[in-house]
């Protein structure tokens, strides 16, 4: 069995309280980080620390003690990359994912910039209308450029981990699938999803009773949620892209013009990638 990831606020007590678990640490205060990675490594195993920056990337001071911690950093907006040029040398050496909003046009750009520069990173949907033409753009750039560049999140999961046969969640990227991970908050309540969590829609409360969520009839309900769309028989169930994107725009307004065409050219690009490195195009007979 996989071991479950606790996503959890930074929280001396309830870390305590989490000994020998794998964590994912958030916090919004970049002072704390060295702090927590001292307090998770004494007893825990620590799978990332997530800092979700108040401001903007190029404005947060990265430090040459964080070389050695898995950190995945959450911005709204790249700011200036003049700002940044100073902070190459360091962040060129930390173990770093950055993560940008889908919010600001100009973090498509620097996603871009960002991996050009060799630094994994990706884009986080954010609360306003999606881009679709700017993120199909991105999402080329991401499968089909033959310029060496770092991996570009979600697109390169997917990429990296289409199979045929199989759907996929890049919620993985976002620590935010219940197979992998909880979350939790500082009063102890778990939630499969972070968007429970927010919602305060808990599985279980007590950081002694996260071992038998996975035998709770809701957790098996959670997992096989994905096919409730199907039952509805909406634009969803009848989308070719669904294996890749499980429904998770199923909000939008217009399907047919938005999600659709961009997930239908992200499927082509998944399995093109997953044809090269599998070689299992059309082999023409030998002469
Ligand atoms: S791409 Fe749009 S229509 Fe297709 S499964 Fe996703 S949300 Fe539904």
């Amino acid at each position: 069995m996989i071991e479950q990831i606790l996503v959890t606020p930074y929280n001396e007590e309830l870390l305590e309280k989490l000994k020998q678990k794998t964590l994912v640490v958030k916090t919004d205060d970049q002072d704390k980080i060295q702090l927590i990675h001292r307090g998770v490594s004494k007893h825990n195993k620590l799978h990332a620390i997530q800092l979700n920056s108040p401001i903007a990337l190029s404005s947060i001071t990265f430090k040459k003690e964080w070389k050695n911690i898995p950190l995945c950093v959450y911005s709204s907006e790249f700011g200036g990359f003049k700002n940044l040029i100073p902070k190459l040398d360091i962040l060129n050496k930390l173990n770093i994912r950055i993560f940008l909003s889908s919010d600001l046009k100009e973090n498509f750009t620097g996603i871009r910039i960002l991996s050009s520069l060799g630094i994994a990173c990706g884009l986080f949907f954010g609360d306003r209308p999606i881009d679709w033409e700017s993120l199909n753009d991105l999402m080329h750039h991401a499968i089909y450029s033959q310029t060496n560049h770092a991996p570009i999140e979600p697109f390169s999961y997917v990429a990296s981990n289409y199979d045929t046969s199989e759907y996929i969640d890049y919620n993985f990227v976002y620590f935010n699938n219940a197979t992998r991970y909880l979350h939790l908050n500082e009063k102890e309540q778990i939630a499969l999803c972070y968007e429970d969590l927010i919602n305060r829609n808990f599985i279980s409360t007590g950081v002694e009773s996260i071992e038998s969520i996975i035998h709770k009839q809701e957790y098996e309900y959670h997992i096989n949620s994905r096919y409730d769309v199907m039952l509805s028989m909406n634009e969803c169930a009848f989308c070719p892209a669904f294996r890749i994107c499980l429904g998770k725009f199923s909000e939008e307004d217009d399907k047919q013009n938005g999600c659709q065409v961009f997930f239908s050219d992200f499927l082509d690009a998944a399995e093109h990638f997953y044809k090269r490195k599998n070689n299992t195009g059309n082999k023409l007979w030998q002469l």
